[in-house]
């Protein structure tokens, strides 16, 4: 049996019909940037991510950008940024010309630890930024009242946590500014590039729309130098038509995973990804830990299952970030995650007897070990 990866076959057949009524619409509306889509759809986002303001962008990179340069983070400011991330969260740091200041992960949950944050805070800090890894809502409770006692900001790197909750509250609502991504392959995946900023606070909100379109709010006036990174109208459109579908779409995700964690619970050389009382994750990614995870995931290869890894190299030991002088072993934790990390397949619409044949595959391996 053939096991993708990511397969968008059964999201899109539900979407077909309305994805196709949008285009021609679309087309025929000779309104193409910033019109009724991209407001309709900032409405019903915000609505769904429980904040009073959503600001649609280009992407999620420059959601994260721009919420950095809203709350005034300046060059040499420093930011704390988990050391286990994907390397957007770093890179929008330093393109507003600020530090990335690396915090280890807790091992179990592959998210910010918060109790390595404080020894990292120095007079230079401006800001804390959590990423939801995978889905998994980091301890943002612990994270507010580090914040709150140094007088710091939040910002939220949502992109994989679309719908999360940590204590009930929804992930992109805890932070002063919050960045999301609609790249495809996310929980709520534009047909494109796209992005969005959340936040509760009114001035944020306007400062974020006028730095998305040149720094102006009045045609022909330029208040602040600004970016073009305006979310398309065309994949507004698509989103509107796909955020009905998101709490459905996480729901089968957290089947998917439900199944996983049942399944492969008895297999003592994985460690699986934690279930803790406060989060209720939505598995963008399902994320297993082994030492032979090359071994598997070759052995999984022949058995036509693809599996992914997220991510190989940690940002700390990018050639891009070489100039921070990080060393092999300076993060030891990240490292060894990223060492041992491998991510199964996780859709909406994953059959059952696909996820039958990953897990008698994974079971079979460590038999024949
Ligand atoms: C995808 C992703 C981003 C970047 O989003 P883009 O839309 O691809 O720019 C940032 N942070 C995390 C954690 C992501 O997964």
């Amino acid at each position: 049996m053939y096991v993708p990866f990511l397969s968008f076959t059964w999201q899109n057949a539900l979407i077909r019909t309305a994805v196709q009524e949008k285009s021609h619409l679309f087309f025929n509306s000779e309104n193409y940037i910033l019109g009724p889509e991209v407001t309709a759809f900032e409405q019903a986002y915000a609505a769904f991510n429980n904040t009073s303001h959503c600001v649609g962008v280009g992407n999620g990179l420059e959601a994260l950008i721009i919420s950095l340069e809203v709350l005034g983070v300046k060059p040499h400011d420093e930011v704390i940024v988990p050391a286990n991330t994907y390397i957007a969260t770093w890179l929008a740091v330093s393109q507003v010309g600020a530090v990335p200041v690396p915090v280890e992960p807790e091992e179990f949950t592959s998210n910010l630890d918060p109790n390595q944050i404080v020894a990292a805070l120095t007079v230079k800090t401006k800001a804390i930024l959590p990423v939801h890894l995978y889905g998994l809502p980091c301890n943002m409770t612990a994270i507010q009242a580090i914040a709150d006692q140094h007088g710091l900001f939040i910002v939220e790197d949502n992109a994989q946590a679309h719908g999360a909750r940590w204590q009930g509250q929804i992930t992109g609502s805890f932070g002063h500014v919050n960045a999301t991504s609609f790249y495809p392959t996310k929980n709520l995946g534009a047909l494109g590039d796209g992005g969005a900023i959340t936040t509760n606070q009114a001035a944020y909100a306007r400062q974020a729309r006028m730095r998305r379109n040149y720094g102006s709010e009045t045609k022909n006036y330029n208040d602040i130098i600004g970016r073009n990174s305006r979310l398309d109208e065309l994949q507004a459109a698509y989103l509107n038509v796909k955020l009905p579908f998101l709490n459905t779409w996480n729901a089968e995700r957290r089947k998917i995973a439900a199944y996983y964690l049942t399944h492969l619970q008895q297999v003592p050389q994985i460690t699986l990804p934690p279930t803790l009382p406060e989060a209720e994750p939505v598995f963008h990614l399902f994320v297993i830990h082994t030492p032979q995870r090359q071994k598997l995931q070759q052995f999984l290869k022949k058995q036509r299952i693809e599996t992914a890894v997220h991510y190989p190299v940690p940002p700390h030991l990018q050639k891009a970030y070489a100039f921070l002088n990080y060393q092999t072993g300076a993060f030891p934790i990240t490292e060894k995650l990223a060492q041992t990390c491998l991510s199964l397949p996780v859709w909406p619409g994953m059959s059952e007897e696909m996820l039958q044949y990953v897990c008698e595959k994974i079971k079979q391996f460590f038999n024949e070990e």
